[in-house]
């Protein structure tokens, strides 16, 4: 029977098709007659299953994931994995306690030990014998991996990583359990056009395996077992954002004003393949790049030529700016490799430039490889989480050290510029104080809402307080445009916030000239800004920042006819 349910729209686009539901329910294996040559059985199917995948991943350009795979192959296959299961077999425990205690316990010893590398193979092990006890129990391992239909995934929730290795070809679109609007899995989403909703209690439940559903990234409507009418209704609007789609093609490569001065249109991007679809957008540069994303599943950082290649080509892809931001580690971002301490509240401890002083190495390495890159093009080095002004002041200082270190040694640099991202919302207060020594500013909405709001940008239950469109948030944005116009420094968005309809034109409005988003948002952003009535965006934007709650910003500027048409 049909049914309808809202979670929290994630990524815009209506998708329709086939379901599948991924439980990750913790495998049983049953009576095994032989246990010791079961488990070799099963360890060589999974040595298989792992090559194969991780050939498949080579061949799409994931190399990482390939490396990653290729490592679990051998892990699966390991002899002391194998000897300490044969011990605990000829000890009288059954096979599943035998693989899961003997994965744990090696896994254990590889992370105490003091070689990154191994201390790396510490989760493959763990990963490996996983598919191992899936295999003998009768259970697909990463059904993510092993799509080949078209189909819609529901699961209790979808890591970063797994995440940004969808198929955008094969996944129509996802519903999680968990997640906010703005948690990095809905980031990527965007990125890759893949409609999704997050944040649907007991969406696994809820759906039916095989049947169709019907799911809109924009409402976060999520409909079940649909009829014909409804399955219709929702084929129009995909048409009808299909159309809006077109029309917004026109401005690919086109440039916008508003006000009368030039605005810009970047692309928010984490890696190579986005610069890619970044530039197929046409957008006017790169107005974040998640470098972070760069660091994270793998076993050890980029080296610094390996950082300077992937910057250069960032560069050398655009004339406009590209705004490089230095590592943003820490919070739901953790790298394997670093050895950060377990925190109550990562999201308010140790992340971002609160990072750089403790891995002064890491740091200096990537802003190295940055300089070294900064001849290829117009480059914006910006830096995440400052929350004070020495905060910005000792990076920069880093930044001019390792500058004058380079240049003694005979390298030539670029010039570059170097800014603030306001996202805590002390910047946003110190605005006019940062702005006497930043080149530029960027504001993460994303963050400035979990922290002026004091809701986990995680966690799907707080989707009434995670709406940038709250007025104590765009508040904080209009303190920071006006700090910033003191001092001549110019101002963008890059927060989820800049491509939201409603607000895209009151950001305009606060003096902001530009909205870096996902690409494959770029022309809807400039189509819009370019048709925004300068006179009535002001309105909307002081109403918005009188207003008593997002609700009633959504209701005001929602019933303004903004378009100047
Ligand atoms: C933000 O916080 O708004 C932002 C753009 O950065 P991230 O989402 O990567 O934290
Ligand atoms: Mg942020």
């Amino acid at each position: 029977m049909m049914k309808t349910f809202t979670g929290t729209g994630a990524s815009s686009g209506v998708a329709i098709g086939p379901t599948l539901v991924i439980t990750r329910e913790r495998a049983q294996i049953g009576e095994v007659e032989d246990p010791a040559l079961a488990f070799a059985e099963a360890v060589s199917g999974v040595v298989v299953d792992l090559n194969a995948l991780s050939t498949r991943a080579a061949e799409a350009g994931r190399e990482e994931a390939a490396a990653v795979l290729g490592a679990q192959a051998m892990m699966a296959d390991d002899p002391m994995l194998a000897d300490s299961v044969a011990e605990q077999l000829e000890a009288g425990a059954d096979l599943q306690t035998a693989i899961e205690t003997s994965a744990a316990t090696l896994s254990a010893m590889l992370a105490a030990l003091d070689d990154e590398y191994l201390a790396a193979r510490s989760a493959d092990v763990l990963e490996a014998a996983t598919r191992v006890v899936d295999k003998l129990a009768g259970v697909e391992s990463d059904a993510l991996g092993s799509i080949t239909e078209p189909c819609i995934i529901v699961a209790p929730t979808l890591t970063a990583a797994e995440t940004s290795q969808l198929d955008p070809g094969l996944v129509l679109g996802f519903v999680t359990e968990e997640g906010g609007a703005t948690s990095h899995v809905a980031v990527i989403a965007r990125s890759l056009d893949i409609p999704a909703v997050v944040g649907l209690a007991d969406a696994t439940t809820l759906a039916v395996a095989s049947s169709t559903m019907i799911l809109d990234g924009s409402t976060g409507e999520v409909v079940v077992a649909p009829n014909d009418d409804t399955i219709a209704s929702f084929e129009q609007r995909r048409a009808a954002e299909e159309q809006t789609r077109l029309a917004a093609d026109a401005f690919r490569g086109v440039s916008i004003t508003f006000d009368g001065a030039a605005f810009s249109v970047p692309a928010n991007v984490g890696g190579p393949e986005d610069v890619s679809r970044a530039v197929e957008a046409g957008a006017d540069g790169i107005g974040l790049y998640r470098t972070e994303v760069l660091f994270l599943d793998r076993d050890e950082p980029p080296s610094e030529s390996e950082q300077e290649a992937i910057y250069r080509e960032a560069l050398e892809s655009f004339t406009h700016p590209v705004v490089v931001r230095t590592l943003d580690i820490g919070g739901d971002k953790p790298a394997p490799y670093l050895d950060t301490p377990e925190e109550e509240n990562p999201f308010l401890g140790e992340r971002g430039v609160r990072i750089y002083p403790v891995f002064a190495d890491l740091f200096r390495t990537q802003v190295r490889a940055l300089l070294r890159a900064s001849n290829a093009g117009d480059l914006w080095i910006m830096i995440p989480m400052i929350a004070t002004v020495a905060d910005f002041l000792d990076t920069k200082a880093v930044i001019d050290e390792e500058a004058d270190k380079l240049r003694k040694a005979g390298v030539e640099l670029g010039s570059y510029r170097v800014g603030v991202m306001i996202e805590v919302p002390s910047a946003a207060l110190l605005a006019d104080r940062l702005a006497e020594h930043a080149e530029f500013f960027s504001i993460g909405t994303n963050d400035l809402t979990q922290y002026t709001m004091a809701a986990d940008r995680m966690n799907g239950r707080l989707a009434q307080y995670s709406d940038p469109a709250h007025p104590a948030v765009l508040e904080l944005c209009r303190l920071t445009a006006l700090g910033a116009s003191r001092h001549g420094v110019t101002v963008s968005v890059c927060g989820e916030a800049a491509s939201d309809p409603t607000l895209s034109p009151v950001f305009a409005a606060m003096g902001i000239t530009k909205l870096s988003v996902a690409a494959p948002r770029v022309n809807r952003v400039k189509a819009q800004i370019a048709a925004v009535d300068v006179d009535r965006a002001r309105r909307a934007m002081n109403h918005a920042v009188e207003a008593r709650d997002a609700d009633e910003v959504r209701r005001l500027v929602g019933s303004m006819d903004l378009l100047d048409m």
